[in-house]
């Protein structure tokens, strides 16, 4: 035990559930003391707080995971192994689906977590022949799906621009038979746009520092990033960070561990290269005003790739065609408008390139092998764009309250003990103001896209005006009262998040949820609002672990707490609420065996061995101890500690 509970004013405590006060200071002060020592880990029961150290420590070598495996939960510092063993071996008694949900914002630590993980379960699962191709495809996946999904922005040089949500089974030997990724929401507008100080996605910069002469030339590529628009736009398209050129090298080894052919390999470089074809593709005026190709030859090399005609490519990028009964009307585009469906495009051929690359991935780890059932295990990873992330975050917690109360109420079933209420937030009124048909937000915004005529972003919120009106939990500049109208915008609308309030700048919201070449089928917010709903309901019959990411400050810079911004995550997070629901009750329980067999010295009765049964081992201990009867109860298989304080004074007396 890491210095068990004395050391706790050297290293903090390392489990929340055992702090004096639940109060935010206490938290965040122990959470700095921690920080400071190199202990990103702690505890709030079995969900793991982490505070990203942007610095390499010395906690995830082999030797590390030999020590964790197969231990019990608290006997060792807090770690990231130690959930993730803990998930493996009670799936495996238990027989059981469970699901490990990471989440945190841009740069916390979220993809490495998960990395983590999944080299954890790399190396500490028993292996066999068939274990390891399903595992190292596991593991070759990530490189791949970073490669097309992943991007420098402000906030961190290797973002995730896009939700995943993976699969593992595992046969009842607890080898991993299978396995299954889910991903949504690319960010698709980074492949036409990127903000100053950003990237595209490193797949581009890669096959053109690192794709071999010979690469290059079939492409038709040029070795210089500088040359092409879709990679400038940010101005830095050399980043010191990071090596495009060694990267390229790892995602073709990873490919091939993917099981991609030659063939396969060489399509998904094409469409790569079209991409960049297709943003070198500029128009001029003419006479009237309307959009001619300035030259051909970068449109010739999309057509070639792609193996489309030239000229249909040529017409659809400066005509709308028009079919009516008799004859098709070709109306010419101006300049503003042939960008629009070039970048439409463009993002089109990408998003559906993602896809496909995480279904062929996904055919590559099918379990073809095993037919017996399989326990399910599942990491879910959270990002996307901010009116999602926190819609997200929403759900996320109505779903884990409900799964935290859900789990407590059963523990204390299972051992006997009578379950007190849990008064807490519910935030359905929020949920409901984002999600309701006909009236929520999402239903808004898609009602707004498939209306045929002048909708914009200004009528969007016109109309969210006139629905939402009087809402608690919704305002805009027209709504607001003086005091808040100072701090709105005409554009902007605030919805009070059960974390805190959050404006949203209404500018561009019909064109992320309006793919202009799928206008017609899917409304992409609801797609989103549908697949939430199905994650909720599968996670609902699973069970939960958490680890909640801390980013530590907004440079990336080792060694810097920054409590204003700690602070600010924690209320996102939920971290409070957790820890209030899960000591609510009684803060500390440990199975009879443990708690004896740490405490045993205390007492002369159970002191060197208790021979009986460990239950009237530990009631002879605490009666020893003076415990009075409302600060503890007895289980069936675990003995439960009201307040964290009882426990000190046990703690103290044994290390006296
Ligand atoms: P996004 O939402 O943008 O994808 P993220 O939460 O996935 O962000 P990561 O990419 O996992 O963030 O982490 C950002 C960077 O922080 C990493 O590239 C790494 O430099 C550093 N980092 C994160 N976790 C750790 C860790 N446990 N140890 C050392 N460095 C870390
Ligand atoms: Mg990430």
């Amino acid at each position: 035990m890491e210095g068990a509970l004395t050391a706790r004013d050297r290293v903090g405590i390392q489990d929340f559930v055992l702090l004096d006060e639940t109060t935010e200071v206490a938290v965040i002060s122990n959470l700095k003391k921690r920080f400071s020592k190199d202990l990103i880990y702690t505890y709030i029961g079995t969900l793991i707080v982490s505070v990203n150290p942007y610095k390499d420590l010395d906690i995830y070598s082999k030797k590390q995971m030999d020590v964790y495996m197969g231990v019990n939960f608290f006997e060792l510092p807090p770690h990231i192994y130690a959930l993730a063993d803990n998930a493996y071996h009670t799936m495996l008694t238990e027989f059981n689906n469970h699901f490990i949900l990471i989440s945190g914002e841009s740069g916390a630590g979220k993809t490495e977590a998960s990395k983590k993980i999944l080299q954890y379960y790399a190396v500490s699962c028993p292996s066999t022949t068939l274990m390891n191709t399903v595992r190292d495809k596991m593991l070759m996946s990530n490189p791949v799906l970073e490669a097309f999904g992943n991007a420098k922005t402000l906030k961190n040089d290797n973002s995730s621009r896009f939700g995943k949500y993976m699969d593992i089974q595992f046969d009842s030997q607890g080898d991993a038979v299978g396995g299954h990724i889910l991903n949504y929401l690319l960010e698709k507008s980074r492949v036409v746009h990127q903000n100053h100080g950003e990237r595209n996605f490193h797949v581009f910069y890669q096959l053109v520092e690192g794709g071999s002469d010979d690469l290059l030339t079939q492409l038709g590529l040029e070795r210089d990033v500088q040359h092409y628009y879709y990679l400038t736009q940010g101005e830095c398209a050399i980043v010191s960070s990071i090596n495009d050129k060694n990267d390229w090298k790892s995602v073709k080894n990873a490919l091939q561990v993917i099981e991609f052919d030659e063939t396969n390999t060489n399509h998904l470089f094409r469409v790569v290269a079209s991409v960049l074809h297709l943003g070198n593709v500029h128009f001029d005026p003419d006479s009237k005003g309307h959009a001619l190709l300035k030259n051909n030859t970068e449109l010739n090399w999309v057509s070639d790739l792609l193996g489309v005609d030239a000229n249909s490519l040529k017409e659809g990028l400066t005509f709308r065609k028009i079919e009516a009964k008799t004859e098709q009307v070709l109306t010419p585009f101006t300049i503003d408008h042939a960008i629009y469906v070039r970048d439409a495009l463009a993002k089109a051929i990408y998003g559906q390139t993602f896809t496909w690359l995480v279904n062929r991935i996904n055919e590559s780890m099918e379990n073809k092998f095993c037919t017996q059932k399989t326990e399910i295990f599942a990491l879910f990873v959270v990002s996307f764009e901010q009116f999602c992330i926190n819609y997200c975050n929403e759900k996320l917690q109505q779903l884990f309250i409900q799964l935290t109360l859900k789990a407590e109420q059963e523990e204390y079933e299972a051992e006997g003990i009578e379950w007190e209420p849990v008064q807490f937030f519910n935030n359905k009124i929020i949920c409901d103001l984002v999600e309701e048909k006909h009236r929520g937000i999402i239903s808004i915004l898609d009602e707004e896209c498939l209306r045929p005529g002048d909708a914009t972003d200004l009528t969007f919120l016109e109309r969210l005006e006139e629905k939402m009106g009087n809402h608690p939990h919704f305002v805009t500049h027209k709504l607001a009262d003086k005091m808040t109208r100072k701090t709105l915008e005409r554009g902007d609308f605030r919805l009070l998040h059960y974390a805190g309030e959050v404006t949203y700048c209404v500018v561009g919201f019909l064109d992320k949820n309006n793919d202009l070449l799928y206008r017609n089928i899917t409304n992409v917010a609801t797609q989103f609002k549908n697949s939430l709903q199905k994650l909720t309901e599968m996670l609902m019959a699973k069970e939960a672990w958490y680890i909640r990411c801390l980013k530590s400050n907004e440079s990336k810079q080792p060694g810097q707490f920054d409590e204003a911004l700690i602070r600010h995550q924690v209320k996102y997070l939920g971290l409070m609420e957790h820890l209030r629901v899960r000591r609510a009750g009684f803060a500390y329980r440990r199975k009879y065996e443990d708690f004896l067999k740490r405490y045993k010295p205390l007492c002369p009765a159970t002191w060197p061995h208790w021979r009986g049964i460990p239950a009237d081992g530990v009631e002879l201990l605490v009666q020893h101890l003076g415990y009075l009867p409302d600060e503890y109860k007895m289980g069936r298989t675990k003995i439960f500690i009201r307040h964290p304080r009882t426990l000190y004074a046990t703690e103290d007396a044994y290390e006296k």
